[in-house]
């Protein structure tokens, strides 16, 4: 079988070798143990139930949220050559009879089908009568109401176990909570279930988390760093959305709005748009991404604070499905936490407290100088062994860092240690700043020797100060108040003995970023002008299609052709990424295209 595996994936997609996990979900499926596999966006879920789809006898049934979803797979299964379908309300009548005539005849490998839709009494009587392969389930998450798209349809999948007590069950979901996890194998009655979990580190991915300074401008600097690429950017709110669209579109790259007060209509057209690439930006609330499975989204900005760490990691997992260097920029401000909670503001007091902790969790992983691949992976309860990850503001060196660490962190513990480790971070920055509002006079913190000690560096950067000072672990926070107090290496530290960073807040010195330094391999040997000139034929050849660009070739194979420069059709499939089909539908026309480009360059 190990054999056949492989050569359906050279043949099938052109890939010469499967990735870790890959092979260990592959390896389930095939022996039809219960599994339940945990990657992150793009670590390439999709493959672990087609490849062996392909190698079992009968139909795999795919359970899938959304029709988008299943129409883009189906779409590029089609593309690869292999027999998938969808049945979806999106359907006439005549198409969901052809569907179910192919699969009466046997002809479908895949059959992509919502969780309401499978769970009818005629859809599980008329699967009953066909043999399938096994059920994938996939955005599996999306069962348990621990996570962030919870849909109750999902959870009447427990019954599957019921109807089907042969068949083995597959779960795939990007979502690293532990309690999620948890919930999936018990609700769909998993056995014996083999779970799965791999690396959570996006290495392709570089994050930068920046202080708000104009972020219009930010924003547009950013984009401005990729020319003609395609992005997403978040904001809180619809307002905002409306506004950084408009002054996008108004440097002349296309953005489109998309958030939940659109009618449908418009919501759908700007995402097709979007897909397509006729629109290079995206402005969105976070309504926007499930569904989404462009995998050459080259940047992802959020102009605003999101709602947790969790929130950040899929919207901003949203970038470089392919694998492909890209980057992830974050523009916070304290007053982003102040427009959540009022937001939040009607939710129950429990909820309220739940997610105002979500923010904070997030906004000091935002103020702490530690690698942010280090900080998300530890987060999601993994380790990380590199010392450097050379793809995070920290690591190149952009953060600007006080030349004088220690001596700032004396002077703050010596605060927390004079208010007797009984205030917040909010408090203790005001004494610190020398504030004299009326509650620190009436406790006579104005009388304290380390009143006003900071007070040339304001309120806003000692609250920063403080934040990573916790995030580095010299400072704690305890009890109902999360009142400060100071921790054993910060004990150490008041005798100078530690290694704190903190950030200077003085961003018009900030270092400019150099969007360059992390762009160079990913395009090594690439010939950008043919590139250019291919996807543009990429363009028109899936728009003939009606299918998206990177159904056709994705970023990553098109680059690899601009690399290689295939002469003939030998050559053009060896490129990775070009199975079979591809060779039969697209080798004339590329070749074609990169033969004229090779003659007019001599
Ligand atoms: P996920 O569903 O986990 O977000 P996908 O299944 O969409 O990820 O895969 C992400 C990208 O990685 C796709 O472009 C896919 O073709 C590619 N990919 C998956 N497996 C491999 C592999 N073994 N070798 C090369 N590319 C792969
Ligand atoms: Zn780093």
């Amino acid at each position: 079988m190990t054999a056949e595996i492989q050569q359906v994936l050279k043949d099938v997609w052109g890939y010469d070798e499967f990735r870790p996990l890959q092979r260990s979900s592959i390896d389930c499926v095939l022996a039809r143990q219960d599994s339940l596999t945990v990657l992150p966006t793009g670590g390439g879920k999709s493959l672990c139930y087609q490849v062996p789809a392909l190698c079992l006898e009968g139909m795999a049934v795919v359970v899938s949220p959304l029709i988008s979803l299943m129409k883009d797979q189906v779409d590029a299964l089609q593309s690869c050559g292999v027999a998938a379908a969808f049945v979806n309300s999106s359907q006439s009548n005549a198409e969901k009879i052809e569907v179910a005539n192919q699969i009466r005849r046997g002809d479908l490998k895949l059959l992509y089908v919502a969780p309401e839709r499978l769970l009818t009494e005629r859809m599980l009587t008329f699967l009953k009568q066909v043999p399938i392969s096994f059920v994938a389930i996939d955005e599996a998450h999306c069962i348990s109401n621990w996570g962030h798209d919870f849909r109750p349809e999902y959870r009447d999948l427990r019954v599957l176990k019921k109807h089907f007590p042969n068949l083995a069950l597959h779960a795939f979901t990007a979502t690293a909570s532990e309690a999620v996890r948890k919930d999936i194998t018990t609700q769909l009655d998993m056995q014996d279930v083999r779970i799965l979990v791999g690396d959570f580190d996006r290495p392709n991915l570089t994050y930068r988390m920046l202080r708000a300074d104009n972020r219009l401008q930010q924003v547009l600097e950013i984009i401005a760093r990729h020319p003609g690429e395609s992005g997403v950017v978040y904001c809180i709110s619809r307002k905002e959305v409306e506004r950084v669209a408009a002054a996008i579109q108004a440097t002349g790259t296309t953005a489109l709005p998309y958030h939940a007060g659109l009618e449908d209509e418009a919501r759908k057209s700007h995402q097709d748009a979007f897909i397509k690439e006729q629109c290079q930006v995206i402005v969105a609330t976070v309504a926007f991404g499930m569904g989404i499975d462009k995998s050459n989204v080259r940047y992802v900005i959020h102009a605003g604070l999101p709602k947790s760490i969790e929130h950040y990691q899929q919207e901003s997992g949203r970038a470089g499905r392919d694998g492909l260097q890209s980057e992830c920029v974050l523009i916070y401000s304290g007053a982003d936490v102040v427009m959540w909670k009022k937001i939040m503001e009607g939710d129950s007091p429990e909820a309220f407290a739940g997610a105002v902790q979500s923010l904070n969790s997030l906004s000091d992983l935002c103020a702490s100088s530690k690698c942010r691949h280090r900080a998300l992976v530890e987060y999601f309860g993994q380790s990380y062994h590199r010392e450097n990850c050379g793809a995070c503001d920290v690591c190149l060196n952009e953060l600007e860092l006080v030349e004088d660490p220690i001596t700032i962190s004396q002077k703050i513990l010596s605060c927390v240690a004079r208010l007797q480790e009984r205030f917040g971070a909010a408090h203790t920055a005001k004494v610190l700043a020398g504030a004299k509002d009326q509650r620190i006079r009436e406790l006579q913190h104005d009388r304290l020797s380390t009143f006003g000690l900071l007070a040339s560096d304001g309120q806003a950067t000692v609250r920063q100060w403080i934040d990573q000072l916790v995030t580095q672990g010299y400072l704690e926070r305890r009890g109902e108040y999360q009142q400060l107090a100071i921790s054993e290496s910060g004990r150490r530290l008041l005798r100078r003995d530690g290694a704190p960073r903190l950030t200077a807040n003085s961003p018009k010195q900030r270092r400019q970023t150099n969007s360059q330094s992390n762009s160079s391999n990913d395009w090594d040997g690439v010939d950008r002008e043919l590139f250019e000139v291919l996807r543009k034929l990429r363009s028109q050849e899936a728009a003939a299609r009606s299918v998206p660009a990177y159904v056709v070739f994705s970023d990553a194979t098109l680059r690899e052709l601009a690399r290689h420069r295939p002469m003939t059709v030998d050559e053009f499939s060896t490129i990775k990424g070009v199975g079979e089909k591809k060779v039969t539908d697209f080798s004339d026309i590329f070749l074609a295209a990169i033969n004229d480009y090779a003659r007019q360059a001599r």
